[in-house]
């Protein structure tokens, strides 16, 4: 498997560190737990997409694309490092937002997230929760085609086989990270969305026979739905790489018991895994994503199900920049205190 044959802007900042987490381990009494600091890639705040938007933007470029587009929720990351990302290529941006909370709350609308897209120089627009937001990017991209407009559209998250090949890389950066420093790792965690990171992460390591079992902790979807998109994914990936059979249906695996009351809505163990491991580690989670998926690992270790004298790597997929549109989120009064 041969990455360098396909088209990459080399913009992350790689390889992210990956930390031992002491206190955090201490605190639970279980694994021990470990943190791939994909929030550390460096591209305005960080964050996943970055990776995927390497192969992403660089297929754009090579298109001649003079605009870009894609879409998310309000407090997209990766509409945010789309936006940068296109800002640093002189491309321009253009992002359709869907209010999926309904939240009319002032930072949310405008802080956090919103306030770098516009500081990168994207263009936004809104739609309503609910909008079939692929549809409505594609009819947006042909009203820019018919002026004139040379538009690169990608989907929400990046999540398609080019997207995914920035995980299929994260993979082999983390297993070259474990043998370095010959550590045996039990499990990988992350938080999963629209499924690339996942479905690139389950093809490295399926492809490189790692045999280290990935639990991706959901933050929308029910189980199942959640599970065939990352594992359709990962087999269009696969095939994209020539090895369409990589992948069996039984690799991947979700929990989807810490998505609360929908994407993008606070959890209280969403909300402690943030106090946790802010006031435990100085890692800042975000609400919508690393910090479900971070409950997630804590409720699996509290339960028994990662144990003492395993190794458990958390990959944290980034977002802390949301933590300003999702300050009213935090009464401080009620929050985890070790
Ligand atoms: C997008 C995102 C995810 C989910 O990744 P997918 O590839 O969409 O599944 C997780 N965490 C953060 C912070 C994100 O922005």
């Amino acid at each position: 498997m041969h990455l360098s044959r396909y088209p990459r802007h080399f913009l992350a900042h790689l390889p992210t560190p990956l930390e031992r987490l002491d206190r955090l381990s201490r605190e639970l009494g279980g694994p021990e737990i470990w943190i791939k600091r994909d929030d550390c890639t460096g591209l305005s705040t960080g964050g996943n997409k970055t990776r995927k938007l390497e192969f992403l933007m660089a297929e754009a470029d090579l298109r001649g694309a003079d605009l870009v587009m894609t879409q998310g929720a309000t407090q997209s990351n990766h509409a945010r490092q789309t936006a940068a990302f296109a800002a640093k290529m002189g491309m321009a941006c253009h992002l359709l937002l869907e209010d999926r909370t309904s939240s009319n709350n002032a930072n949310y609308n405008h802080n956090g997230n919103v306030l770098l897209d516009h500081m990168h120089g994207a263009t936004t627009e809104k739609r309503p929760g609910g909008t079939d937001m692929h549809a409505e990017m594609e009819s947006v991209a042909e009203r820019f085609r018919t002026e004139g407009r040379n538009v690169y559209t990608i989907p929400g998250g990046g999540s398609n086989p080019t997207g995914a090949l920035g995980y299929v890389n994260c993979a082999f950066e983390m297993l070259a990270q474990f043998n370095d420093r010959a550590l045996k790792v039990d499990h990988i965690v992350h938080a999963t969305g629209s499924a690339g990171t996942q479905a690139g992460l389950i093809t490295g390591l399926k492809a490189m026979n790692a045999r280290i079992p990935l639990l991706g902790i959901g933050v929308r979807a029910p189980r199942l739905k959640q599970e065939e998109n990352v594992y359709n994914l990962a087999r269009a990936t696969a095939e994209k790489l020539g090895c369409p059979d990589v992948v069996a249906r039984e690799d991947v695996v979700a929990n989807t018991d810490y998505v609360g009351d929908g994407y993008g809505i606070p959890t209280e163990g969403g909300l402690e895994a943030i106090g946790m491991f802010a006031e435990l580690e100085a890692v800042l989670l975000d609400p919508v994503y690393s910090a479900k998926g971070a409950a997630g690992l804590i409720d699996l270790v509290r339960k028994g199900h990662f144990k003492k004298g395993e190794r458990v790597v958390f990959l944290h997929t980034g977002g802390a920049v949301a933590l300003f549109g999702y300050d009213s989120a935090f009464d401080f009064a009620d929050r985890w205190t070790g």
